[in-house]
């Protein structure tokens, strides 16, 4: 028995869908089997709200009176990346204040512009003609954004491990402080909730999937960074209106002596199309294994200290080296049920339709850690270009882009394009004035040194 995503939204439109959070149906498939939950459930929703450090919001100011090609921008004190169009920056979740250091910094702007309150806006610039102002320092709100896109490069991890500390100093780590002599386990993850737990062939999730993202419906854009799906570590690219969420799903956090984070709330809607989905979906916190780490070996390979399942983890104590210890989650399992229940709601009142993703994420992808190599270093200033004296100009085919640019600013008519938009030049009447050079956009263009504009006015 199969069913497609269309099917379910004609029952979502119909009010006859039968929609379960991702921990009910584990039950439902251990008591009916994947070939009758296969039938009984159309939907199963997940949910995980945890710490998503690669987060954050692109945001455009709009234009000020005179305008500014804004170069760096800082709201309330912290930077946010400004290398893009004038008035555009990206302000990501963890970039710390120039004053109040991690107690305050890009995922606290976040939840302050979420909370209806004004945030500073300073930016600097170098002036241009056309954008001839140099500074500006003014007050904004939400509502002042043109644009305010959350858009996270890595959320919703697969799983990710636990970790321990064997070592005997307390550790501060973005799993939260971890105790010595293993005084504590830390662990994050929704386990059986999680999203992608619950799809782990991503048959039905991918680029363009319709999710709950902070309140707010958005979408899967792709893979996150640092996708692993052979080990289980498959992530998230997601983005949604920051506009239409709520502070209750999107949480500034700072972990003392590590730095600050956001909590991201995501939820994740699995169409039951068939029993092998169904089976997926019925994954229970006694099948998911992570490692426990430790995280007093400060490298990348730490070793592990044993596996655990989550059904050990959640149970509040495993035991390490005969000893019984204490674990903690970093995320909130009480938010990701509220999460996958708000959006059984959502999908049941015909207020969520589901979406076939355009393309499922991958099943392999590369994740290698950075070689550190020594190379020399590369000149600042690429190598002159030497043409003889003799020579007019000299044009680079392979870098010209045939945009057009130097056509109309040539006086003696070198260039010329062809019905096809592409440019030619014909330099016999060149008389090295320059001004082709000055204008080209990717400096395909070269006039010899002593011949150039200087030397002629
Ligand atoms: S301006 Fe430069 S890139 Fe554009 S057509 Fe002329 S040579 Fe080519
Ligand atoms: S150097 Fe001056 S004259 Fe020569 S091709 Fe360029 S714009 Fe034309």
């Amino acid at each position: 028995m199969s069913k497609t995503v269309s099917d379910i939204n004609e029952k979502i439109k119909e009010g006859t869908v039968k929609v379960v959070r991702a921990d009910e149906m584990t039950k439902i498939v251990q008591d009916l089997g994947p070939e009758r939950a296969a039938q009984e459930v159309d939907v199963v929703t997940t949910g995980t709200f945890g710490a998503m450090c690669s987060s954050g919001v692109w945001m455009n100011f709009g234009h000020s009176e005179p305008p500014i090609k804004m170069t760096k921008v800082w709201l309330n004190d912290v930077e946010a990346y400004a290398g893009v169009a004038a008035v555009d920056a990206y302000l990501g979740a963890t970039q710390p204040s120039k004053i109040q250091g991690i107690q305050y910094g890009g995922a606290h702007v976040i939840e302050d512009l979420l909370n209806g309150k004004p945030v500073v806006l300073r930016a600097v610039s170098y002036g241009t003609d056309c954008y001839p102002r140099k500074r500006i320092i003014t007050q904004i709100t939400l509502d002042d954004l043109n644009f305010a896109l959350m858009s996270n490069p890595r959320n919703g991890y697969q799983r990710y491990n636990a970790a321990a500390n064997s070592g005997e100093k307390i550790l501060s780590t973005y799993m939260g402080k971890l105790l010595p002599r293993c005084g504590n386990v830390t662990f994050s993850g929704a386990g059986e909730l999680s999203p992608l737990m619950n799809d782990p062939q991503y048959r039905t999730v991918g680029i363009g999937t319709r999710i709950f993202i902070g309140g707010a419906q958005g979408y899967i854009v792709g893979s996150g960074t640092q996708h692993n799906p052979q080990n289980r570590f498959a992530t998230l690219m997601v983005q949604g209106d920051l506009k239409k969420m709520s502070p209750e799903f999107i949480r500034a956090a700072t972990f003392t002596d590590y730095g600050c984070t956001l909590y991201v709330g995501i939820g994740v809607p699995i169409p039951v199309l068939n029993s092998e989905i169904a089976k997926n979906t019925g994954i229970s916190d006694e099948e998911i294994f992570t490692d426990v780490l430790d995280y007093s070996i400060p490298s990348r390979n730490r070793p592990a200290l044993k596996k655990a399942s989550y059904a050990e983890l959640k149970s509040g104590t495993i035991e390490i080296n005969g000893r019984q210890v204490p674990t903690s989650p970093l995320s909130s399992f009480w938010m990701a049920k509220k999460i996958a229940d708000l959006l059984r709601t959502l999908i049941e009142k015909g207020e969520f339709k589901l979406s076939s993703p355009v393309e499922n994420l991958p099943l392999t992808a590369t994740v290698k850690p950075l070689s550190l190599q020594s190379y020399p270093l590369p000149p600042s200033q690429p190598e002159p270009l030497s043409l003889p004296a003799s020579s007019k100009l000299y044009r680079d085919r392979k870098r010209c882009i045939h945009c057009g640019l130097c056509l109309a600013l040539c006086k003696k008519r070198v260039f010329s394009r062809d019905k096809n938009w592409k440019v030619h030049v014909e330099s016999t009447a060149c008389d090295r004035c320059g001004l082709c050079s000055d204008v080209c956009p990717v400096k395909a263009i070269f006039v010899p040194m002593n011949t150039a504009k200087n030397e002629k006015t």
